[in-house]
């Protein structure tokens, strides 16, 4: 039986104000913000994003601030060779190809340099409206266990929460299944006695068979 439709009622009405916990004042900012996030709590991103944007804020800026400067900004969130790396790319491929501004076409951001799959679908559905399902850590895990998504990859996963949501909720379905990842269904060990969806749940069923709470 497909649940998803009520699963995502459900966790509409747990989290009535979804929205990203990233701190930003423009696209580009965004843009820089996950890829900060990658592998690093939206949090901690938070509190390097002020000291990175007081130093550049703009792809001109960022394409002109050196590396190492980047670096040692960002050097809390982890991994930050690559992630500098991928901050300096994106803001020289923005300032060559689109005129220092941030492109609006999903496809265009996906294209550009320094920028994954999930950061341009963020970027797109927050900063610009539009609807794309980012599927992260969080997105990957908890579709999965529910068992609107059954797939290995995140890509898969991004294509079968796109045939199983209406168009037009894919954007607020990212959040609502992000923010149930990161408070409820945790990585190592989801608090499922307290899980709202539990009833609609295949991972719960699978593992709680003889379980016949209501
Ligand atoms: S029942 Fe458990 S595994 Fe299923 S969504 Fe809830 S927390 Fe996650």
């Amino acid at each position: 039986m497909d649940n998803t439709k009520e699963i995502l009622q459900i966790l509409a009405h747990d989290f009535p104000n979804a929205k990203s916990e990233l701190v930003f004042g423009s696209p580009f900012e965004l843009l820089v913000a996950v890829i900060l996030s990658a592998q690093c709590t939206d949090k901690r991103v938070n509190t390097v994003t002020p000291q990175l944007f007081a130093a550049a804020n703009t792809p001109q800026a960022m394409a002109d601030l050196p590396i190492e400067q980047i670096e040692e900004i960002i050097k809390p969130c982890g991994f930050y060779h690559s992630k500098a790396q991928y901050i300096k790319q994106s803001a020289q491929d923005i300032v060559q190809r689109y005129g220092g501004q941030v492109p609006r076409e999903l496809q265009q951001l996906q294209t550009l340099k320094g920028v994954g799959r999930k950061t341009a679908n963020v970027v797109y559905a927050v900063a610009f409206g539009g609807q794309a399902i980012a599927v992260d850590t969080h997105v990957f895990r908890v579709s999965n266990r529910l068992g609107i998504a059954h797939a290995n990859n995140v890509l898969d996963t991004e294509k079968q929460l796109m045939a199983a949501i209406p168009p037009e909720q894919w954007a607020d379905s990212h959040h609502y299944i992000l923010l149930h990842g990161r408070y409820v269904c945790k990585a190592q060990r989801p608090l499922c006695g307290e899980c709202s969806v539990r009833n609609l749940c295949k991972y719960y069923a699978e593992n709680n068979k003889n379980d016949v709470r209501q």
